[in-house]
């Protein structure tokens, strides 16, 4: 739930999240602002208070994710020759004046086709754009491939610009994936729509459900690890 409070002078929104834990934590995120994860039976009021009492150490941690977003961004410019991950391999991205947005691999090469190639800006929108296309095809593919094998297919399925998560799965049966996915090797990818479809019968993280995930995936804890290790460095 969004939240506001009034310190130093400004306002100050955030995100609580309010959950089972015993303590609260506070997190600042790029572009997500800050989250606070609070147990339930705590009342909003005395959460607002220790956001207002923290509202400078808050603000900082919130400027200095900013920070080392716009420092990752400089030293990973989207321009006609920049280095890109796309399933894992480096490749190199090429532009091109095209009637439409087209993307495709070749020679060890991100090509794509832009009407107007434009600011970096609008570049950067145009990859991120065509990835995500790119990975909803890769995920809807891999469904086809797991769902006969777990025996149980979601709801709706989406890709979307998640800032936190990899995959989630609701109560409905509905999976999300994040995109940047499609930058992470193909097993990442699998492991994630593993795990979101072994929810669909073990709605938590049980050793049942670690279990489920294994039976498709022995490796899992791998590429587990290497999301959890390699994942900030997935961005555009
Ligand atoms: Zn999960």
């Amino acid at each position: 739930m969004k939240r506001s409070v009034n310190a130093a002078g400004r306002r100050l929104e955030y995100t609580l999240i309010q959950s089972r834990r015993a303590d609260v934590l506070f997190q600042a995120l790029p572009q997500a602002g800050i989250r606070v994860y609070a147990p339930k039976y705590l009342g909003l009021r005395i959460v607002d208070d220790m956001v207002r009492q923290r509202a400078a150490e808050l603000i900082d941690m919130q400027r200095a994710v900013e920070a080392r977003l716009e420092a990752g961004r400089r030293a990973h410019p989207v321009s006609d020759g920049s280095p890109i991950l796309v399933e894992g391999r480096q490749l190199t991205l090429r532009l091109f004046r095209g009637g439409r947005v087209r993307d495709e691999i070749a020679g060890g090469e991100y090509r794509l086709a832009l009407p107007d190639p434009g600011d970096e800006d609008a570049v950067r929108a145009a990859v991120k754009s065509a990835l995500s296309a790119r990975a909803l095809a890769r995920i809807r593919q891999r469904l086809d491939y797991y769902i006969p094998r777990i025996g149980r297919a979601p709801g709706r399925v989406a890709v979307r610009d998640q800032k936190t998560r990899w995959g989630s799965c609701s109560g409905k049966g509905n999976v999300n994936f994040n995109w940047k996915l499609i930058m992470a090797p193909p097993q990442v990818l699998d492991y994630v729509v593993i795990h979101e479809l072994c929810h669909l019968y073990e709605f938590n993280h049980s050793p049942r459900f670690w279990a489920l995930v294994e039976r498709q995936m022995p490796e899992y804890a791998v590429w587990k690890k290497w999301l959890k290790a390699h994942g900030d460095d997935l961005y555009l």
